[in-house]
């Protein structure tokens, strides 16, 4: 008999919840992975950023896997399909996984454990990707936190060492199955081509962490850690992270409880996928003119600062945090277009889109969210280029043509649409 750990966004051996009970548990291991076609299939660029990334994380965690002997079962499928074939080749007494908290992943992960138990096998879920779970920080009355900053409070009293402590998964290493490498699936054969990209290192360094506080918000420097993509595949450990940030970063410490944040208003509160968190939001008079829409895409606004982080997703597949927030505000205050609509642009090209981090954003962005400033704010984006880009190099390395003649004036007039934003807002609520 033996035990599946199925990995899905914890792309790790090291410090993983899940493959530390299966190990411990004393049945032989089988990792898992499925490329999932239910996602896969739908998706119109077939040169995809995060597909190769999570490939060259499942070629590595394999080889590392094969140097102990131990074989990797990777498959391209449904996901209850490939289940079915596995329970047929191997005689698996456990299921071992961890937690996902998006609504896709809760539904999928319901099919399966009704699956295995319908045949006598136990599903066990962990947590993993988050410091506290979805019940851990909850009101005094126990209900779920809407606001951020009595969230946070919360969340940073609870910390302590055994939220943080690493689950020593290498003193169990002798328990994995031992057999031949097994093949996997090439990402031709799925339909996608490679792109040869290279993806930043799963580690920060300390002096990085130590000027994150003061370097973070200017988009020319390198302030920030870029480890979003590696939190959001769980190629690296949330633990491991949040220590070195509380010896070195409260600031720091301090993002990745709002990555918790989101994670538990994504959860309590499903309707946001699709909806405004104030549902009154939804009924604003969105312009939603298409044409706008494609020259915010493109980078083509006549505003720099905006056009600077367009291209900038554009090219690379990431956005620096103070430009998500300024192009963001734009899509919706100046232009008035659903925040949805951003959202799912920023959820094709982001090599970090996480659902819950980038509609929290968007929805931030737009007012309609949790912790939402007021909509009578408008972000200026000339003041906060000069700002927090105050020798336009940021711009400069976007926007090269910005002193020519090709450059487009801007679309629309800040002071008429901070204007039309704020009485369109004002009548829709
Ligand atoms: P760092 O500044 O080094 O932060 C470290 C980590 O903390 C990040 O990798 C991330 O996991 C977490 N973090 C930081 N800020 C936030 C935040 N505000 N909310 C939640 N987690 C945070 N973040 C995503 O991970 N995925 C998204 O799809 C995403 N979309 C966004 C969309 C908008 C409109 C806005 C305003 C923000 C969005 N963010 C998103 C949050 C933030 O911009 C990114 O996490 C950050 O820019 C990623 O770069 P980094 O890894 O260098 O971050």
């Amino acid at each position: 008999s033996v035990s599946i750990v199925w990995l899905r966004r914890d792309l790790r051996l090291h410090d993983n919840a899940a493959l530390y009970y299966a190990l411990k548990r004393g049945h032989p291991v089988i990792p898992l992975f499925i490329f999932d076609r239910l996602i896969l299939d739908p998706l119109e660029d077939r040169r995809d950023r995060r597909v190769e990334f999570i490939y060259q994380q499942i070629v590595w965690l394999r080889e590392q896997l094969a140097q102990m002997g131990v074989p990797m079962l990777v498959r391209y499928g449904r996901p209850v399909d490939v289940w079915k074939d596995v329970l047929a080749e191997y005689p698996v007494v456990e299921v071992f996984t961890n937690h996902d908290y998006e609504i896709y992943a809760k539904e999928r992960d319901i099919v399966i454990r009704n699956l295995l138990q319908e045949r006598g096998i136990g599903f066990h879920t962990a947590k993993d990707q988050a410091i506290f779970d979805r019940d851990e920080v909850l009101t005094g009355g126990k209900t779920p936190y809407t606001v951020f900053t009595p969230y946070s409070r919360r969340w940073h009293e609870q910390l302590n060492d055994f939220y943080l402590k690493s689950y020593p998964t290498e003193r169990y290493f002798a328990s994995f199955y031992k057999a031949v490498p097994l093949p996997m699936p090439t990402l031709q054969e799925m339909g996608f081509e490679p792109l040869g990209e290279s993806f930043p290192k799963p580690t920060v360094d300390e002096d990085l962490l130590l000027a994150y506080q003061k370097m973070r918000d200017y988009p020319a420097r390198t302030g920030t850690s870029e480890l979003g993509i590696h939190l959001r595949f769980g190629t690296i450990s949330i633990r491991d992270l949040a220590r070195q940030a509380q010896a070195t970063s409260p600031t720091f410490l301090n993002e990745l409880c709002w990555r918790d944040f989101y994670f538990q208003v994504l959860h309590y509160f499903p309707h946001v996928e699709r909806h405004s968190f104030r549902r009154e939001y939804d009924n604003i008079s969105w312009r939603n003119n298409e044409a706008e829409f494609e020259r915010w895409c493109a980078g083509e606004t006549g505003y720099p600062i905006v056009d600077a982080g367009m291209r900038q997703l554009n090219a690379t597949g990431w956005m620096h945090n103070r430009v998500r927030m300024i192009t963001a505000s734009f899509l919706c205050k100046h232009l008035l277009i659903h925040w949805s609509w951003g959202e799912a642009y920023f959820g094709k090209k982001l090599r970090d889109y996480d659902l819950s981090a980038n509609n929290g954003g968007w929805q931030w962005a737009a007012g309609s969210g949790t912790d939402a400033a007021p909509y009578f704010r408008v972000f200026n984006p000339t003041l906060q280029a000069q700002k927090f880009d105050p020798k336009g190099d940021y711009i400069r390395k976007w926007v090269p043509e910005l002193n020519s003649l090709n450059y487009p004036v801007p679309m629309v007039n800040h002071t008429f649409a901070r204007e039309r934003a704020i009485e369109t807002y004002r009548k829709g609520l």
